[in-house]
């Protein structure tokens, strides 16, 4: 099955306050006039915790969903400081989570960690974005394929629902540093990513799967003619309502 429908996700990181929501405002307003491509894409902001349930709220029956960009690996109430369980998540009326970004990876997250997290991330009827991606010493050496077939593998599995996962492709090196992988790198990696999730999930349905590191309004273009990408996490250009929008504007025209 094909998949139509694209993805621009924004990752606000540790960004925002509460009258950032004029900046989701903007973007509500785009895409209402937006008629000839809006009903093509979907458009989530994942904002800090403290944010989502004001800005969830808000954007209800709206164009724009709300996501968190972490969760805790166990599940309803517990006596875990400062931790946000996806039920807590769920309560608070967002509809998506990060799961696996290379910046809460590095801070000792392991597959174990990842597949408690996803498990109830799904029991809770949240769509997962999970993200995977090489480091730059692991791309010199050439270990780019092996180390996404092994981020996959370790996680994710055929009794996980796939039509509540969506996977990012996020190479850590090109994560705010202005730089994206050549297109043909684009190209053979979104393939075998596509290769090994119809291996694991033995389905014809297609996970959306998505490009993120430093996407901005100018270099959105050339992700266009690349089949397998569905979609986008973008960060830092996500915080500015114009940049945001500039991206969207300049995928389609
Ligand atoms: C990210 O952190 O998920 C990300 C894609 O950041 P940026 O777009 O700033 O590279």
């Amino acid at each position: 099955m094909a998949i139509n429908m694209k993805y621009f996700i924004g990752n606000w990181k540790m960004f925002g306050k509460p009258n950032s929501i004029n900046i989701l405002n903007k973007i509500n307003s785009f895409i209402k006039t937006d008629k000839k491509y809006n009903k093509k894409y979907k458009v989530v902001i994942m904002p800090p915790f403290i944010l989502i349930e004001q800005f969830a709220k808000k954007f209800i029956n709206q164009r724009i969903d709300i996501g968190a960009q972490n969760c805790f690996h166990k599940d309803k109430f517990g006596s875990n400081t400062a931790a946000i369980s996806p039920y807590m998540i769920k309560a608070a009326k967002s509809k998506y989570v990060i799961i696996g970004h290379s910046d809460n990876r590095s801070e000792g997250e392991t597959d174990l960690i990842l597949k408690e997290k996803l498990n109830i991330a799904l029991k809770n009827r949240l769509k997962v974005v999970f993200c995977i991606g090489e480091n730059k010493k692991q791309k010199k050496k050439k270990q780019t394929l092996k180390v996404l077939k092994n981020q996959l593998t370790k996680v994710l599995n055929k009794k996980l629902d796939p039509n509540y996962i969506l996977v990012a492709y996020e190479p850590i090196w090109s994560i705010g540093t202005g730089k994206i992988p050549s297109f043909n790198d684009l190209v053979k990696l979104s393939k075998s990513i596509r290769g090994v999730l119809k291996k694991i999930f033995k389905t014809k349905r297609k996970l959306p799967i998505l490009y993120g590191g430093s996407v901005d309004s100018s270099n959105i273009k050339q992700f266009k003619s690349i089949k397998e990408i569905d979609g986008f996490l973008i960060g830092g250009a996500s915080k500015s309502s114009k940049k945001f929008i500039d991206i969207i504007k300049n995928y389609y025209r």
